[in-house]
């Protein structure tokens, strides 16, 4: 759902359910749940937003499936800022091609190695996701198939395609603002990048500066939804 348009989607109202946390142990945090300016209307009434988890802080990372937390990796402020990054990518997807505002950059060693937004219209294909194309850049930066240690910040959680990829990848560790409960195969559909079947496993954060990747993607919804009701 991620990826589609209204006109693609089953849902009459696809932008509200972004970033909607499952409860789920042992798995990363919503870092915004308990906005003080409320929650727009579009995501639904509070009702039906589960319960964040309320003994871990915003932006805490957790290996999933440890009986133990691990501690704190990175500084949070240090991803918000990252994720800055990602959702300028996300804003020019809207901005300049009108696709789904998602975005993603690749960071290693401190160097934003690959940058990529959402152009599966644009391009015509379902393999142009921001993740994907971030990807492409950061191999092709290094010359490599994989990047390990590389963290990569994503607006809205992976999809099963992605996450796929950045496992192949071996990327060290994944960042993002909401969940995407329809595609996300980090943690809503699937957990494959904290598989312990697979032979590697990637560190997961969430929650962060998802406010900001959720009001991009809602206002992007609301927009399309005003322009369909529009008469000719
Ligand atoms: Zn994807």
């Amino acid at each position: 759902m991620a990826y589609d348009t209204p006109e693609e989607s089953q849902e009459s109202a696809g932008s509200e359910r972004w970033g909607a946390p499952a409860s789920r142990p042992g798995l990363g945090v919503p870092g915004d749940e308990t906005r003080a300016d409320g929650i727009p209307e579009e995501a639904g009434p509070a009702r039906d937003r589960p319960a964040p988890f309320d003994n871990q802080a915003p932006g805490e990372t957790h290996s999933p499936g440890a009986e133990e937390p691990p501690p704190r990796v990175g500084a949070p402020s240090l991803d918000q800022a990252r994720m800055e990054e990602a959702l300028a990518e996300a804003r020019r997807a809207w901005e300049c091609h009108d696709e789904v505002p998602i975005g993603a950059i690749i960071v290693l060693d401190g160097e934003v190695i690959g940058r990529g937004y959402n152009r599966v219209r644009t391009d015509g294909t379902p393999l142009a996701h921001a993740e994907l194309l971030a990807l492409t850049q950061a191999v092709q930066h290094l010359g490599a198939p994989r990047i390990p240690g590389a963290i990569v910040y994503t607006t809205v959680e992976p999809c099963a395609m992605c996450a796929g990829a950045l496992l192949h990848a071996r990327v060290a560790r994944v960042v993002w603002g909401v969940r995407d409960p329809k595609f996300g195969g980090c943690v809503s559909l699937a957990n494959i990048l904290s598989d312990p079947r697979a032979n590697h496993r990637a560190e997961l954060t969430e929650g962060v500066r998802a406010d900001e990747a959720r009001e991009l993607l809602q206002s992007f919804f609301r927009s399309k939804r005003a322009m369909q009701a529009r008469p000719e």
